[in-house]
């Protein structure tokens, strides 16, 4: 579904991103790991454009987002992007509408539903993640947990065909992340196509397909779970675990 082509990116002289290659199957769960500075969330921000690569290629269902660094005119862009939802660490929530608000806005500016059937798919979501109860509530109102749930219900009102999680779970007290891990793995067994970059080893061995170790723009080694945690190739990627794991 996602296919990503010795991917560059660099911030000033700092070059960040090496030349990243990797793709993502439907219905697959790819987990990506690595310290802190390596490139993760700068990987994941380029694939829905709110950062520009500098080389190499991004093909979403065969459609080019960048092709040799090169972009194609903003609707296009905005078509391919539209395909891809992403949930933030810091959640990101409206903090002026209601939870349900936080919900329909995006649908109802892009794609102009009628206002019934976006409430009763609002509605769904809530239930999906457990918070009916919570339709009306502010997003100060909720705890970490809940207003992440919140973020993912609000990312499946547009139908992505492919979930990005960036460390959904790291701005969160411990009891919390439990509850937000749940509707990820419930996400994974209906099927949903995700890139989850995490620090959390337990859930990317129990969900995840394959998982990508990230180190200083690069990836080192990538694998099935049972490959990167009980038999890491590289030394790094062992340094890394015996630090995390
Ligand atoms: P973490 O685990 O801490 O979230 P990460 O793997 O997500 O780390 P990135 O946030 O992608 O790493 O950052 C990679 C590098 O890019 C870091 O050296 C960071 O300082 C740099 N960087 C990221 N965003 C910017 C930016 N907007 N401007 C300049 N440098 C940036
Ligand atoms: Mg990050």
């Amino acid at each position: 579904i996602i296919e990503i082509n010795r991917l560059k990116k660099s911030f000033g002289q700092n070059e960040v991103l090496k030349s990243i290659t990797f793709s993502v199957e439907k219905n697959e769960v790819v987990a990506v790991i690595g310290p802190s500075g390596s490139g993760k969330s700068t990987m994941l921000r380029s694939l829905v454009h709110l950062e520009k690569i500098d080389g190499g290629s991004i093909a979403i269902d065969g459609e080019y987002l960048a092709k040799d660094g090169h972009y194609p005119k903003a609707k296009d862009i905005r078509t391919i992007t539209a395909k891809t939802g992403m949930v933030f660490q810091h959640f990101n929530l409206f903090p002026h509408l209601t939870v349900q608000e936080n919900l329909e806005m995006a649908p109802r500016l892009v794609k102009k539903q009628e206002k019934q059937a976006l409430r009763q798919k609002s509605s769904e979501l809530l239930q999906k993640v457990g918070l009916s109860d919570k339709a009306e509530a502010m997003p100060n109102s909720l705890s970490g947990g809940q207003k992440q749930r919140v973020a993912i219900a609000r990312a499946l009102m547009m139908n992505p065909e492919l979930l990005l999680f960036d460390e959904p779970t790291s701005a969160l007290d411990p009891e919390l992340t439990g509850e937000v891990l749940k509707v990820m793995k419930d996400l994974a067994r209906e099927d949903m196509t995700m890139i989850v970059v995490t620090h959390e080893m337990a859930f990317a061995r129990e969900v995840a397909d394959r998982v990508v170790f990230m180190a200083d723009g690069e990836i080192v080694e990538a694998g099935t779970p049972e490959e990167i945690f009980d038999n890491p190739q590289h030394e790094r990627t062992k340094a890394f675990l015996s630090k995390n794991y």
